[in-house]
Parts: structure tokens; sequence; C-alpha cells
């Protein structure tokens, strides 16, 4: 299966993705990942994106598709793949159509997560994540469990807050969201992709109600 989840910063698709891998056996593709990823090993692409990615700003779509025609070529995505936080722009979506008709794998479903504006600010604001594991969690809503840390992936949690994550950034990243990611709403639904659901609410019942737009 290969879908695209799309919604603001803090509407839940990086933690409903973690919930999907598991039972559907595809990787989850994050450009926020793979950028941080970069950051951390300070390739020259991961200085580039630095600022940008601190300033709540999107980072070029060149760069960004490039990264992307590469993780999509790795064999674990060969059975469908979960993409969280791309594409974030007109031309990014229309890089993508062209980069899955080359090799024949088009979409099967876009999944818009739709949460009310106040909440999102809460949300991620909240949002700590493991610096080990990579695992979620939000000291509003889903604080870590005493034991096991991690969800049991790691022996300790060292928690972290994105450098992004702060109520300064936050703010110019939901106008950004606004700007060039929601035209994509449009856009899906014009190609019949697009499947709305409602992301506020426990985990459990979002990822039900994922699991049942893509089952429609
Ligand atoms: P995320 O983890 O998806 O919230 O992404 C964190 C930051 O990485 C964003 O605020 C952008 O600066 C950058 N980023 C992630 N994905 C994209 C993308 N598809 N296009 C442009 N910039 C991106």
């Amino acid at each position: 299966m290969r879908i695209v989840f799309l919604g603001a910063p803090g509407s839940g698709k990086g933690t409903q993705s973690q919930r999907l891998v598991e039972s559907h056996a595809i990787p989850q593709v994050s450009t926020g990942d793979l950028l941080r990823a970069h950051v951390k090993d300070g390739t020259e692409l991961g200085r580039r994106a630095k600022a940008v990615m601190d300033a709540g700003q999107l980072v070029d779509d060149a760069t960004i598709l490039g990264m992307v025609r590469e993780r999509l070529a790795a064999p674990d995505a060969a059975r469908g793949f979960i993409l969280d936080g791309f594409p974030r722009t007109i031309p990014q979506a229309e890089g993508l159509d062209v980069m899955l008709a080359q090799i024949g794998q088009p979409l099967d479903a876009v999944i818009q997560f739709e949460v009310q504006p106040e909440l999102l600010v809460q949300r991620i604001s909240g949002r700590r994540s493991c610096q080990d594991c990579g695992r979620v969690f939000n000291v509003h809503t889903a604080p870590v469990p005493t034991p096991p840390p991690c969800g049991g992936q790691c022996t300790t949690p060292r928690l972290v807050q994105r450098p992004d994550d702060t109520e300064a950034t936050v703010a110019k990243r939901l106008a950004v969201y606004v700007e060039q990611t929601a035209p994509l709403i449009g856009f899906y639904e014009r190609k019949g992709l697009l499947r709305k659901v409602e992301a506020e609410g426990e985990l459990a019942t979002v990822t039900a109600r994922v699991e049942a737009a893509l089952a429609r």
C-alpha cells in the first residue's frame, strides 16, 4: 500500500505512521526524520537544511525530491510506504507523481488529518521524542510510561524537544502549512485520492479511523 499522510504539524501523522508501520509491515518515510538524520550526521545537505528547519521554513523542493527518490529505491519500500510530511508543496506532489509513474506504482490513498488549529500548538509544544529510538511522546497527552521507557525499545529514555517545536517557531510552521501545503488537499481531492480523518481524540480511536479510511 502506498499512502500519503497529509496534515498540519502536530496533527499526529508521525505517531499514527509509527502505529501503522507495525500493522501493515511497510516503512514510514518521513522527510523530517531524513533531514534530521542529515543534520545529526553533519552532511553538507544537513548543514544547509538546519537553518531553514530551525526557522520553520521549507527546505527546497529539489533537495527534498532527491532525498525521497533515493529512499523509495531502498528494498524495504518495494512493498509500499507511508509518506509522512511529504509532499508539502504542489511541485513536490507533481514530482512524486512523475517518480511513481516511472515505476508504475501510483499512490493508493492520501489521508488528511483534521485537527483544530488551537490544539496543534498545545500538541507540538508538548512533544518530546526519544533520542535513541525516535518514539514520540507528549508531556500533556502521552507521557512516558514508567516503566517501560520508550515503549520498551530502549533501556533508558532520553527525551529531547526538537529545536523547531518551540512555541516561537510553531506559529511560523503553521502559517507555512496553510500557505504552501494546504493547497494539496484540493490537488488530491481532484485526483479522487483524498480521505479525511478526524484526528482528535484517543490514539487508538484515530488509528481505527485511519484503518477504516484505508479500507474504503
Ligand atoms: P517535520 O518533522 O515533518 O515536521 O519536518 C520538520 C522540518 O523539516 C520542517 O519544518 C521543514 O523545515 C523540513 N521539512 C520536512 N519535510 C519537508 C518537505 N517535504 N519539504 C520541505 N521541507 C521539509
